[in-house]
């Protein structure tokens, strides 16, 4: 395909790119092997997570008042709280996906990953 839009097509080709990585099970950003039931590996994720920590540490209050705003708008339309999926009977407040996701969550992998290690692989550029 293509694109006359150079945008566009950058575009186009990271989405493949990041297709193709996930139909292998690879890590879409760096293509190392994923972590069962996620698209990253453990490096990125691990990285990703302490970005999100960060985040989230800075912007505490308000990430919880539009989550906790959220949550009550999917249960009044009986929807899964995680993710926003319409729930089956017999859901409780999570669908059955995020049931299973909660049941092995990731942090469960990276067991083997020491907090001091975490800190020395992982280089954060802010
Ligand atoms: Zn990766
Ligand atoms: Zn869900």
């Amino acid at each position: 395909m293509v694109y006359r839009d150079k945008k566009k097509y950058t575009e186009y080709k990271q989405f493949r790119y990041k297709k193709l990585h996930k139909e292998r099970g690879l890590c879409v950003n760096c293509a190392r092997e994923v972590i069962p039931g996620l698209t990253k590996c453990m490096f990125c994720w691990s990285k990703e997570s302490l970005y999100n920590k960060r985040y989230y540490q800075a912007n505490k209050e308000r990430l919880n008042k539009t989550a906790r705003r959220r949550r009550d708008r999917y249960k009044q339309e009986n929807r899964c709280t995680a993710c926003g999926a319409p729930l089956m009977d017999g859901d409780g407040v999570v669908c059955v996906n995020c049931n299973i996701q909660r049941q092995y969550p990731a942090h469960k992998y990276l067991g083997g990953l020491s907090h001091e290690v975490n800190h020395k692989t992982v280089t954060i550029k802010s």
